[in-house]
């Protein structure tokens, strides 16, 4: 078992992970960085193949708190791969007509088909986290989401989906200086959103939210991976690491050629 998964009926506390381990690398960044465009290529290999066999379906749930580093980290791990097979979705607040539905019925419609891998930016966890956090539904009701989502991920896996869940964990200090360096670099202000300092008030309620989160839903076809993210080259050799070592142990290869192709000949 890898060393940042949570076992499934673990209780977890995020103050015992540290979000500046190293510890899966100690050759330090640059270094780390080149092992990163290593796996990357060894991604798109697998995508290709993905792609190409039409048979697998994975979906990537991202999630963290605010400046965690989930658009980064889809950028430096995924941006290289064929668009053609690879989907980000974004669960931004819901719509009108997406809170007229329960709450999965946005989420279901996004779900990777054959050949595709399909990267959630945030999730249904918003589901039992800023809902719970600001009480956006009876407590009552949330409650039983934990539950749902594992049956959901369940019903998933059970069709054929492969699910990879990544928290991206950083310390309250490392979010202030990446608030900061947004306010200080005029090419960073588009991304500094004051309701994220709202949110920063609630920092203890988001890490209660998220210790249930990770001790809940984290099981044996959708476990959670959680990533020292305090570094983000580190973020995106683990995230990297993880895909490749998983995907190369499935049944991942270019279908057969639909003919024997050794007497074609093209005049
Ligand atoms: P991001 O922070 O992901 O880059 P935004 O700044 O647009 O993008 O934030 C999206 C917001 O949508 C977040 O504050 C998130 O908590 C919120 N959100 C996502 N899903 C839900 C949901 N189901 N209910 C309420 N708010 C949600």
């Amino acid at each position: 078992m890898h060393t940042y998964q949570v076992q499934s009926g673990k209780k977890i506390t995020l103050k015992d992970w540290d979000p500046a381990d190293l510890s899966l690398w100690d050759k330090g960044k640059k270094e780390g960085i080149k092992e990163t465009e290593k796996l990357v290529k060894e991604l798109q290999v697998l995508q290709e193949k993905i792609y190409a066999q039409q048979k697998h379906r994975i979906l990537v749930v991202i999630q963290g708190m605010d400046t965690s580093g989930k658009d980064g980290a889809i950028r430096h791990v995924f941006g290289l791969l064929n668009p053609q097979g690879v989907f980000v979705k974004n669960f931004k607040v819901p719509t009108a007509v997406e809170i007229a539905h329960d709450y999965l019925w946005r989420v279901h419609a996004h779900v990777p088909g054959n050949g595709e891998i399909v990267l959630f930016n945030r999730s249904h966890y918003e589901d039992v986290l800023v809902v719970r956090v600001h009480n956006l539904v009876p407590r009552t009701v949330w409650q039983k989401r934990y539950d749902h989502i594992n049956q959901f991920e369940r019903m998933l896996a059970d069709e054929g989906t492969t699910l990879f869940k990544f928290f991206l964990h950083i310390s309250k200090d490392e979010q202030k200086e990446r608030l900061q360096a947004r306010l200080d670099d005029p090419l960073k202000h588009w991304k500094f959103n004051v309701g994220d300092l709202e949110e920063r008030k609630v920092w203890d309620e988001y890490t209660t939210a998220y210790n249930h989160v990770l001790s809940r839903t984290s099981t044996e076809w959708a476990p959670w991976i959680i990533v020292p993210s305090n570094r983000k080259w580190y973020r995106n050799l683990v995230i990297a690491k993880i895909l490749v070592e998983k995907l190369g142990k499935m049944d991942i290869k270019f279908p057969d050629p639909q003919s024997d192709l050794k007497d074609i000949k093209i005049d």
